[in-house]
């Protein structure tokens, strides 16, 4: 087990448009598995490359803790409907806003084994395959959040909670 270093908000790297993967590795594996140890440690549901300091095309997901991902070279090919709700990032720790998001997603990638797949998510999956696909572009949710960002805590009493 190997938890990599996240890198925040601030950290240029974040901003930067990832490579395609080319080649499968050992090399490569190994940061496949660190990057499932650092989500879980994390507590995150996904998490892309750049966010351990690798612009590589490359995420994993898990959105219900039994049902890992890997989405290598990922693409979305189809989307629709639309959901609006709260989401986080584990390099902007403590703070989650409101982003609207298509409610089906379907994506066309490598699995881990570098076999073509694809992957169709609705509700938290949906959002999760949109946020992770976006930081390998450079972008972070912080760019579409509707209205304020907020502290966690604040967003609990949003609710109710
Ligand atoms: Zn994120």
């Amino acid at each position: 087990m190997a938890i990599r270093n996240i890198r925040y908000e601030g950290d240029e790297i974040l901003n930067k448009v990832c490579r395609e993967v080319k080649e499968n590795s050992p090399k490569l594996q190994q940061l496949i598995d660190d990057m499932f140890d650092t989500m879980y440690e994390a507590n995150g549901v996904g998490l892309a490359a750049p966010q351990v300091g690798m612009l590589k095309r490359l995420v994993v997901i898990d959105t219900t803790g039994d049902n890992p991902i890997v989405l290598i070279n990922p693409m979305i090919v189809e989307t629709s409907g639309s959901q609006t709700g709260n989401e986080g990032c584990l390099s902007v720790p403590g703070k989650v806003g409101i982003v609207t998001r298509p409610d089906y997603v379907k994506v066309r990638a490598l699995d881990r084994d570098f076999n073509e797949v694809e992957i169709e998510g609705t509700e938290l999956l949906a959002r999760a395959i949109c946020h992770e696909c976006d930081h390998l572009d450079g972008h972070l949710y912080v760019e579409k959040v509707e209205g304020k960002l907020m502290d966690e805590s604040e967003a609990y009493e949003e609710e109710g909670n």
